[in-house]
Formats: structure tokens, sequence, C-alpha cells
């Protein structure tokens, strides 16, 4: 995704010329899936925000309009309907210049409009740290979520612009961003099966907000993938001819390197770089449901699985949405390869996530069937609630599992623990965790 986007110029400011060149790059992909007259569209929410913007410039020095078409042009990436595209165009506009909403909506529609004033009012939020952010302002955030997801996906890809053009800031505040970074925006894109911009915005968190921690690893990883380059193109070589034996078409794709992940593992579990790391991972990618049952079959006649570590997420989807069969597997010399093994369509969902069930509108081929999207589910749930209160709280309880959410007499919302008993909420509206009371 990233290698798309026209990366900044590292050398001398760069000058207006430059507006065409970024702007025909996002008409370009926007060929590839709109009509002519929604990406003419697109160019006029473009106009619009390059006058607003005027001459207002980025820490970096660029014209500020970049920013807005980078932004938009990650959602064009992810094929996002054009009016999505055209309030990512216009996301920064009331709140950085003195148009207002009702403007917005003259010019374009209320849509849009909405769109844009959602992403401001996300803006303001100001998540302090994760705990707050539940508290206090998780719920503005839904609320303005089951209005219209796609102010999210905006706000994400906002938030993914500015980490990958993190360089520029001051130190501390880059590093108060990364902080934010890996505390709300990869947990919520991580929720919404967003894999990719989870993974990415995690990275950058990771590097921005530890650097030398981050530095440490990262050489320490790409050691250990150069030692052992021929090990994994060995397992990869036998895989693919064990399949391609049984006639099982199949792509095979060496898994990515998540540092922020590994990070992650080795304080939690408490556990070493090596035992971490050490773990080789494939992935296949096959037509459809039944084949990857016969690829699974394939793999473990070729390698021995390891008791208890197998998984169906195909048969039991996770709640984002992911299906895939894990399994563990002795390799050669008793090196364990982790493969993952789905379809086509589940791969797509897998590194896009939400965003993937949200191109049905241009894609004529469903999902597999019996793959419940989260999306479908927060949808179905909302029309089984009148009440959006109760809506409010299901998406919470669903967003973070391991938390209790319940409701004073006052309708204020209270944040408990799983397991937490009605004493625990009577000492909670009296002392602990009355400075979260919204
Ligand atoms: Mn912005």
């Amino acid at each position: 995704m990233a290698s798309r986007i026209a990366s900044r110029s590292s050398q001398a400011v760069a000058g207006p010329t430059e507006h065409p060149t970024r702007m025909s790059h996002l008409c370009a992909i926007l060929g590839e899936y709109l009509t002519q007259y929604q990406v003419k569209e697109v160019y006029r929410a473009y106009l619009f925000s390059a006058e607003a913007h005027g001459d207002q410039r980025r820490a970096s020095g660029d014209y500020y309009i970049f920013h807005p078409v980078a932004v938009a042009t990650i959602l064009a990436e992810m094929r996002m309907d054009y009016k999505c595209v055209m309030a990512a165009l216009l996301h920064d506009v009331i709140e950085d210049t003195g148009v207002i909403k009702e403007a917005l909506a003259l010019e374009f529609d209320q849509e849009i409009a909405d769109m844009v004033d959602g992403v401001s009012k996300m803006t303001k939020i100001d998540f302090k740290n994760r705990a707050e952010a539940q508290a206090a302002n998780m719920d503005k955030m839904f609320l303005a979520m089951t209005r219209d997801i796609r102010v999210i996906l905006i706000k994400l890809a906002d938030r993914m612009h500015n980490m990958r053009t993190l360089d520029s800031l001051r130190i501390d505040k880059a590093r108060r961003i990364a902080k934010e970074t890996l505390e709300i925006y990869g947990p919520i894109a991580n929720r919404l099966g967003m894999n990719n911009i989870c993974l990415e915005l995690e990275d950058l968190g990771f590097r921005y907000h530890w650097p030398w921690r981050y530095r440490y690893l990262s050489k320490a990883v790409s050691k250990i993938y150069t030692d052992h380059v021929s090990f994994i193109d060995g397992v990869e070589t036998a895989i693919r001819n064990c399949l391609s034996k049984k006639a099982i078409a199949a792509i095979i794709l060496s898994r990515q390197k998540h540092l922020y992940g590994i990070y992650r593992k080795m304080r939690e579990k408490h556990r070493s770089f090596t035992e971490v790391a050490d773990v080789y991972g494939v992935r296949i990618v096959v037509d459809n449901i039944d084949i990857c049952y016969l690829a699974l079959g394939a793999i473990h006649s070729l390698y021995k699985p390891v008791p208890g570590r197998f998984k169906d997420y195909i048969a039991l989807p996770k709640a984002n949405g992911y299906q895939s069969l894990h399994t563990l597997v002795m390799g050669p010399n008793g090196v364990k390869v982790e493969i993952q093994i789905r379809t086509k369509a589940m791969h797509e969902v897998a590194e896009s996530g939400i965003a993937a069930h949200w191109i049905y509108k241009t894609v004529q081929e469903p999902t597999d069937k019996g793959h419940t999207s989260w999306l479908q589910s927060l949808l179905d749930m909302k029309q089984g609630t009148r009440d959006s209160l109760e809506f409010l709280e299901r998406v919470k309880v669903d967003l973070f599992p391991d938390e209790v959410y319940v409701f004073t007499p006052q309708g204020k919302i209270i944040v408990l623990p799983q397991g937490a008993t009605p004493v625990d909420f009577a000492y909670a509206i009296t002392h602990r965790y009355s400075h979260i009371l919204i």
C-alpha cells in the first residue's frame, strides 16, 4: 500500500506544481473503480479543500493540502466509495479553516458534511490514556461511528498519514502521538479487522515511542531472517511441491514480520527474543473452503502437526470476522512452522477487515458463505435494538470483552473489569471510579 503513495520529497520544500501530480495519482486509482462523474465530484472536493487551506503548511513545510490528498489516497486504495474519498479531502476544512458545516452541506451534500463534521469532532477528543478514552470518549466515538462508520475509517487513514510523516515533529510530540496510536488507534483498527492498517500503525507507533527498542529488535529480526532464508525457502518449496502433487492450486506467502507483535509477546509472556521470534510462518491462499481442508490434510501428511495447536477459524470465525485454518507443524530439523490456510476472500478480509466488507457495493461476489462480518453483526444488533444506549452498550462490550459497562440510574456509564460484582459497582459509584464517571 505504502509504495503506491507518492512519497514526500526529502529535499527542498515541495512546490505547488506537485498538487496536480499527487491529485492525478489519486484520480488514476479512483478511475479503476469509480465512474467519471464520481471522479469529477472528488476533484471538485479537492479544489474546494485546496482553496480553503490556501497557503497553510504542515510541520514538514509541505503544503497542507498534500495531507488530505494523501488521506484520500489511502482510502481510495481501500476502494472506499466516492463520498468517503470526498469527505477525506475535506476532513480538516472545518477544524483548520473558516468553513462551517452548513457550507459543506450546501456545496456538496448533508452526508459529506456529516462525515467531515464527525471527523472534526473526533479530532477534538483528547485521548490521554486508554482507560480514560474508554470511560469518557469511546462512546462519543461510537455514537459517531454508528451513524457512519466511514468517519472512523477516515480518522484511521488520517492517523496513518500523520504517523508516516511523524519525522518532521518534535521528538516529545511525536512520542505522545505514537503512544496514543498504540493505545487507541491500533486497537480500533484491530477490532475492525483492518490488519494491514493495524500492523502499520503499531509498527510506526512502536518506532516512535520506543526508538531504541525498535532499532534493537528490528536489527535482531532482520538478522534472524537473513540467517535462515534458505530454511524458509526450503519449507516453502516443500509445501509447494506437496500441494502441486495433489493438484491443489495455491499462492504461498511468507508471513509479514510484525515488530510490535514480537515486542508485545516478549513483554507480556516474559519470553526471550529467540523464544518468540523462532517460529516461522507460511500462509497458503487457495480458491475455496473445501480446498482449505484438502491443503490442511496435505500439510499434515508432509509435516507432523504439534498436538493442540490446530485452530479452525473457518468454522468458528474470530469476533472481528477473521477466518483461517491455523496449524503448528514440526518442520525440517524439528523447527516449528506456523501454517495459515485461507481462501482469497478470507485473505482480503484478514488484510482489510471492515473495509473489505464496505466494497460489497462495488464487488459482485459476496464473501464466503457463513462468514459473519463484524459490521453485519453490528447492523443486525442495531436493527434488534430500538434504544441507541442499549446498542452502544453492546458495541462496547463487543470491542473490549474484558470489561463490563454498567449504567447508573442517572444513565452514566461506569467501566468495571470482567467478573465485577454489584458491590464493586456500588464502590465504584462512591469512591474509586468516581473520576471516570461521564
Ligand atoms: Mn488530518
